[in-house]
């Protein structure tokens, strides 16, 4: 059999599994309050299970499966950016943000990625896998653990395409909610998406409040064509439509992502096409200003991005802009895992 994941290791497998092992039933309580109450994976530091049997755990689950292989501070705002190292040799990222009082968490959903956006250092080698349930819940407790508590917001904006590992990403949504698990509120998980219609409206009908962020980068089809490729990408109409329903089954409001780039879709006039669908959709804009991570794409300047915002926010939208964050050297998704791929490369 594979070997399981103790983090989401059903309560009924716990429980056959402790009888196999002659264990007492009240061991499966201890080691549930471990994991979901004190954030708690390593059976080594479950201090009130005999020794024996936390080297069983140790041996017989993945608790957990990765560890951290790099570890990036920015000294200036407290961002910290994890490469973890999955059991198999291959990395994703994962980044701990803290801002005021709260903690967010942005999390990886697969290795690599099949969407291919031009602009992101995620997608450069496709897809390598999907990550497991498991895997995305470690991701979690990892972040916390680097938090030095329980994070208040996830976000699943690190690499991946989640709503492409759609199965697995419910299952972490439902670990991450259940009142009797990690009990978090479905209003502080985003879930980001380039765009993949099958999987929104898949998402909508489990008709739950999780915040819905569509990678939308262009107003019309023609300059999105430029940005994503062919394979994967649905008409921004679609889309549109597919958050329609989402805001409808969740009653929340969606929030459309905007990743600048000069030249690209920064005109003033994709500003106010961008708005007025905004205010048809009743979503939300987030502005991201492009972290340059290939030659082919720029940001575009402070006045640009100053002017494409006050341009949207006139049309009566609401709109952001994503404060910077992390070190320059690698504060965009998967820049990490990137770097650490080209030296794996260049070492064999
Ligand atoms: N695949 C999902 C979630 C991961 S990407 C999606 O595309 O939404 C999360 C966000 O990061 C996306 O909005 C993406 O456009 C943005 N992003 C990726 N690389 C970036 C970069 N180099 N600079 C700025 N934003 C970037
Ligand atoms: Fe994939 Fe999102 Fe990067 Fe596009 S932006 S390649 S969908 S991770």
């Amino acid at each position: 059999m594979m070997k399981r994941f103790l983090v989401d290791a059903p309560v009924c497998e716990l429980a056959a599994w402790l009888r196999e092992k002659g264990e007492p039933a009240f061991r499966a309580k201890q080691i549930t309050d471990w994991i979901f109450g004190k954030l708690t994976l390593e059976p080594e530091k479950m201090k009130n299970l005999p020794a024996g049997l936390r080297k069983s755990l140790a041996g017989d689950f993945f608790a957990p499966s990765c560890r951290v292989a790099e570890r990036v501070l920015s000294p200036r705002d407290g961002v910290v950016k994890l490469r973890l190292e999955l059991h198999d040799g291959e990395s994703v990222e994962l980044v701990v943000i803290p801002a005021r009082e709260r903690v967010t968490l942005c999390l990886s959903t697969q290795v690599g990625c099949p969407v291919g956006c031009r602009f992101c250092a995620s997608g450069v080698n496709g897809l390598v896998r999907n990550l497991r349930a498991g895997e995305m819940l470690e991701e979690f407790l990892l972040g916390c653990a680097e938090a030095g508590r329980k994070c208040d917001n996830i976000v699943f904006m690190g690499i991946g395409e989640g709503l492409l590992n759609f199965d697995e990403l419910v299952k972490v949504l439902e670990t991450l909610t259940a009142p009797e698990k990690f009990a978090m509120s479905p209003r502080r998980i985003t879930v980001s998406t380039s765009g993949f219609v099958p999987g929104i409206l898949k998402l909508a009908a489990l008709e739950k409040e999780f915040t819905l962020a569509v990678s939308l980068h262009a107003p019309d089809d023609v300059t999105r064509a430029k940005i994503i490729p062919d394979k994967l990408r649905y008409p921004v109409a679609e889309i549109l439509e597919a958050a329609d329903v989402y805001r409808e089954k969740s009653g929340r409001l969606c929030t459309l992502e905007y990743t600048l780039l000069e030249g690209v879709n920064d005109s003033p006039e994709q500003a106010e096409a961008l708005g007025r669908l905004a205010v048809r959709h009743r979503a939300k804009v987030n502005l991201i200003p492009y972290n340059e991570t290939s030659g082919a794409y720029r940001r575009p300047r402070r006045e640009v991005i100053e002017n494409f915002e006050r341009t949207v926010a006139a049309s009566g939208a609401a709109v952001t802009r994503r404060v910077e964050r992390g070190s320059k050297s690698a504060a965009a998704c998967g820049q990490l895992r990137a770097r650490a791929e080209q030296k794996r490369n260049d070492e064999k």
